[in-house]
């Protein structure tokens, strides 16, 4: 990570950097023609993303902390932030809708958070439709017919 003058062009030099307990992150950087100093703060998290990516800072790296949390955040985003895992399956019952593999695939696509909910509407949709089997097409079609474009 470098910060750049942008009036000078010049590449600032990392000047002090302090690191309380907290985990808060702070860092100066000074142009070293016009003396301009910009400083980074991060939060805790940050620091860790930070830490993560196995960047130097001052020459020293952030100790290291668990970076689970972040690095799923960081690839996944945060669709599921306020979910939490998926509930296991029911097991098949006799008149219960089947999801094609397709059609499973493509609802592994939805945001966790509004999944469930989403796979009832098209659960419900086939229920109502006499639809055994739940596949892109039926699920296209539950769309268009329930209003739900974008779902
Ligand atoms: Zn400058």
């Amino acid at each position: 990570m470098k910060f750049l003058c942008i009036e000078c062009d010049e590449q600032m030099i990392f000047e002090q950097r302090q690191l309380p307990g907290d985990g808060t992150l702070a860092a100066a950087f000074r142009c070293p023609r016009c003396e301009r100093v910009v400083a980074m703060l991060t939060n805790p998290m940050e620091t860790q993303l930070v830490s993560s990516l196995g960047i130097k800072i001052g020459g020293r790296e952030v100790p290291e902390q668990p970076l689970e949390l972040v690095r799923s955040e960081v690839v996944g985003g945060r669709d599921d932030a306020f979910a939490d895992a998926d509930p296991p399956l029911p097991p098949q019952a006799p008149g219960t809708v089947v999801w094609s593999l397709a059609a499973v695939e493509r609802l592994e696509g939805v945001p966790r958070f509004v999944r469930g909910m989403v796979k009832r509407i098209y659960a419900d949709y086939a229920k109502e439709n006499g639809i055994a089997e739940i596949t892109p097409e039926i699920m296209d079609r539950a769309r268009s017919e329930l209003g739900l474009e974008g779902m």
